[in-house]
């Protein structure tokens, strides 16, 4: 069992969406949850690490040491199975300077596309949808969470997952990010056509989350 000193969680985000989430997990455990929109001035961390961990590490420790609180921080993204794992680290700005979810799930596309054509090719064939659908290839959306306290200097880490495919078109209105082309094989479904709280009780940050209050309680 780890105890954290204080009353006050710092979450290393502006994304409040994230916020909330954090905010009523960790109010479970009677702590307050302070964000970075309460700290405007800090500057942000750089995300240059080479894994999901090392990133959330690296702003867990950086915001902590400047607040002197502890600090939780966050890291995702998507690796996809047939492009070795990539976009991973780099799922935010995959199609470069100025990337948005348009263009990194069109690059995506596009990169899968000649990918799954050469490797159907040897395998038989890609595995299809009843609407014709096709799956261009395995992926998992991966959820890295590091929590700091400069108290005792140690952290208390955990990552969670959810499994799915990347379909060849879009299904769904919901959600942000690559979850257009993502498909849920064990709910039969889209991620995107999730209601929020659906997608929520399944998602990588959820599972992250619950494995670290584990670790905490
Ligand atoms: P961050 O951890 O908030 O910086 O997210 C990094 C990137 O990973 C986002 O910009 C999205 O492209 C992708 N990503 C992370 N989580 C999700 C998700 O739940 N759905 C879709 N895309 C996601």
């Amino acid at each position: 069992m780890t105890q954290l000193s204080g009353d006050t969680i710092v979450v290393a985000t502006k994304n409040a969406g994230k916020v909330r989430e954090f905010a009523h997990a960790f109010g479970k455990l009677g702590k307050n949850v302070v964000s970075m929109f309460d700290y405007p001035n800090l500057p942000d961390v750089v995300e240059d690490g080479t894994t999901f961990a090392e990133n959330a590490r690296k702003k867990a420790r950086t915001v902590a040491e400047a607040l002197g609180l502890p600090v939780l921080a966050d890291d995702s993204g998507l690796e996809v199975a047939r492009l070795g794992g990539v976009p991973g680290v780099y799922s935010a700005r995959y199609s470069g300077e100025g990337a948005t979810d348009a263009s990194n799930n069109a690059k995506l596309l596009v990169e899968l596309a000649a990918a799954s054509l050469r490797d159907a090719a040897a395998a038989g064939g890609l595995e299809q949808l009843a609407d014709g659908t096709k799956l261009l290839s395995d992926a998992r959306f991966v959820c890295a969470l590091a929590l700091y306290d400069p108290a005792s200097g140690e952290f208390v880490e955990s990552e969670g997952y959810v499994s799915g495919a990347i379909m060849d078109k879009p299904r769904g209105n919901g959600g942000f990010g690559y979850d257009p082309l993502f498909y849920l094989k064990e709910h039969g479904k889209g991620i995107a056509e999730l209601a929020m709280e659906e997608k929520q009780a399944i998602s990588h940050r959820g599972a992250a989350l619950a494995s670290l209050l584990d670790k905490l309680a």
